[in-house]
């Protein structure tokens, strides 16, 4: 193997890019559009397909007062810089939620995170769930399960599903991890890979786990310093909207791109119109940039390696109810098959105006996924959803009178699996396209599930700028450039320290102590008053460790 000299991306300041277009008015462009302002760097168009700014992170009002978003949107913030984006936008029009997250199954409610509240299933189940963590702990140790068949341990697992049973054992992977990952990622968990989630789940406590359920200890991973913040009205997409206003005449909405001259870095829009670039930063899906969009001098190779990434869709569905809300629950994970939905979030709870009655109406935001493994029934969506809640006890008897609307939306990309391939693709296809001035990056632009949040792709899109236009590495991306003493550039894979959602805040206020970086970010002009709490009160504390969201179990301090 050829021996590796420097690491990171170009460390010299470049040149400066000249016209930069963006693809994609979601959190990554806008994002992007943010810093080049903020630069000074006047020449970029953002352009989006779609008549509105924000993407998955839009939020619809529907004509019943009713607000939604494409799925709970939980903002954990991992960066400084996307905390001052936010104020600045928003100053303190947000509101400030403690999470409270529960799994519902074997028709009760189990504390998040699952393993630590054993204690609250059905004897035999917890029983089982005991007895496999025990055993795994012995296999990991021993190298051998208690049939003799090797334990491959975490290290030398060689998927998500031989991980989750190395750490969790046969009785929690049989009642919660399977069926669980199942319904989120609509793939068999031997076709992902285990770098997504990192090393945190591997610390498992057995003996806590134990602690609980003889002693009946509760303990559950919500309190005062695990809160989130959510826009006071207009829902997570008020958060976007404000950066495109902000970016004004920059952004083109209703325009699609249909294709893209990698030779002659031309792109054309489904009008006939066309856009010359110099830097292309696009967010649209990887795979569909690289089949159908690129064209010119592009590779087979290329084309078949992206179209080989893997996604689930998802119905997001909407039910909102002229009742109080019954609960004070943030949002609850559903492994069991008696509903559709993966995840189901009370979504009034999050803001008062939500609803248009916050003392008489609430709401609930079901998602289910779907994938060639996991078809769903359109036509029949909201009613298996209805029928759902009430299976999942979420709706009493009686209560389906009082629905007074329903809101769907399909997203056709919804989740990037982490597939086994995924970094091999990706090592082979993102320089590729960077070698052409095409930096694509986001939730499906990098494909990386672990950092695509709303605070990660929206850093993905500021740090793809300023690598551009001050050579900075990038690092939200895990992508590491080394060039081999053969000549050649290779890519690499790191889980950069951000991944993940819900994780510690990167270096708390010691950070803040720190002087300013080289990122500032400018005041925005008075807001109307918050009606909620004040910044102050939000207090920038560091977040406890808790929740790879669509693992469910991810371990507290
Ligand atoms: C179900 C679900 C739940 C989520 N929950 C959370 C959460 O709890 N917390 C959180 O922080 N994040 C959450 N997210 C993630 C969040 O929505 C994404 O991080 C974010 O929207 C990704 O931004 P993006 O700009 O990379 O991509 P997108 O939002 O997908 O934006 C890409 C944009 O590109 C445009 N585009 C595509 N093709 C073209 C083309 N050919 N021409 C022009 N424009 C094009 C699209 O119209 C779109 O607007 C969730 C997402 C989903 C789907």
């Amino acid at each position: 193997m050829a021996g590796r000299q420097a690491t990171a991306q170009p460390a010299d300041r470049p040149p400066p890019p000249g016209r930069v277009l963006i693809i994609g008015a979601g959190p990554t462009g806008l994002g992007a559009g943010y810093r080049l302002k903020e630069l000074g760097h006047a020449n970029f168009a953002i352009v989006d397909a779609n008549p509105y700014a924000g993407g998955l992170a839009h939020s619809f009002t529907d004509d019943a007062g009713f607000t939604w978003d494409i799925g709970g949107h939980v903002m954990f913030s991992h960066y400084d810089y996307y905390d001052r984006v936010f104020e600045a936008m928003m100053g303190d029009e947000f509101t400030l939620n403690d999470r409270e997250s529960w799994v519902r199954m074997c028709d009760r409610w189990v504390p998040y995170p699952f393993q630590n509240n054993i204690r609250y299933l059905p004897p035999e189940v917890a029983y089982e769930c005991l007895s496999g963590l025990v055993k795994a702990k012995v296999a990991r140790e021993s190298g051998r399960w208690d049939d003799s068949s090797p334990c491959p341990g975490v290290a030398g697992a060689a998927n998500f599903a031989e991980l989750c049973r190395t750490i969790f054992g046969d009785g929690i992977m049989k009642h919660f991890m399977r069926p669980y990952n199942f319904k989120v990622w609509a793939h068999p968990p031997e076709m992902m890979n285990k770098q997504w989630i990192g090393e945190r789940v591997a610390m498992i406590d057995v003996d806590r786990a134990i602690r609980n359920v003889v002693m009946g200890l509760d303990d559950f991973a919500w309190g005062p310093n695990n809160r989130f913040k959510f826009p006071l009205k207009g829902g997570t997409g008020a958060f976007y909207d404000r950066i495109a206003a902000h970016l004004g005449d920059r952004i083109q909405l209703g325009r699609r791109v249909v294709s893209i001259d990698v030779d002659a870095r031309v792109a054309t829009f489904a009008d006939g119109s066309t856009e010359r670039y110099d830097a292309l930063i696009s967010a649209m899906p990887l795979d569909v940039l690289c089949r159908g969009v690129l064209a010119g001098d592009v590779p087979d190779a290329i084309r078949d390696a992206a179209a080989r990434l893997r996604h689930s869709a998802g119905y997001m569905v909407g039910i909102g109810i002229k009742r109080p809300c019954p609960s004070t629950k943030s949002w609850m994970y559903f492994p069991e098959d008696n509903c559709p939905f993966y995840r189901v979030t009370y979504l009034s709870n999050y803001s008062p105006f939500m609803t248009p009655d916050k003392d008489r109406c609430y709401s609930l935001l079901c998602e289910t996924s779907q994938s060639d493994f996991k078809p769903v029934d359109a036509d029949s969506i909201i009613d298996s959803t209805i029928r759902g809640l009430e299976n999942a006890g979420l709706l009493e008897p009686g209560e389906r009178e009082d629905i007074v609307t329903t809101w769907v939306y399909h997203a056709e990309y919804s989740y990037p699996t982490p597939t086994v391939n995924r970094d091999e693709i990706l090592a082979q296809v993102i320089p590729w396209l960077e070698a052409r001035g095409i930096y694509s990056r986001g939730r499906f632009g990098m494909w990386k599930y672990e950092v695509a949040n709303t605070d990660h792709t929206l850093m993905q899109g500021v740090e793809a700028v300023d690598r551009l236009l001050l050579g900075t590495p990038e690092t939200t991306i895990g992508i590491v450039y080394e060039s081999t003493t053969d000549g050649r550039q290779a890519a690499t894979h790191a889980r950069p320290s951000v991944a993940g959602s819900g994780e510690k805040r990167l270096a708390a206020k010691a950070a803040a102590a720190a002087p300013a970086a080289s990122q500032s970010v400018e005041p925005k002009p008075a807001t109307t008053p918050s009606k909620t709490l004040s910044h102050q009160q939000a207090g920038d504390k560091p977040e406890v460790d808790v929740a790879e969201e669509e693992l469910g179990v991810t371990q507290k301090p």
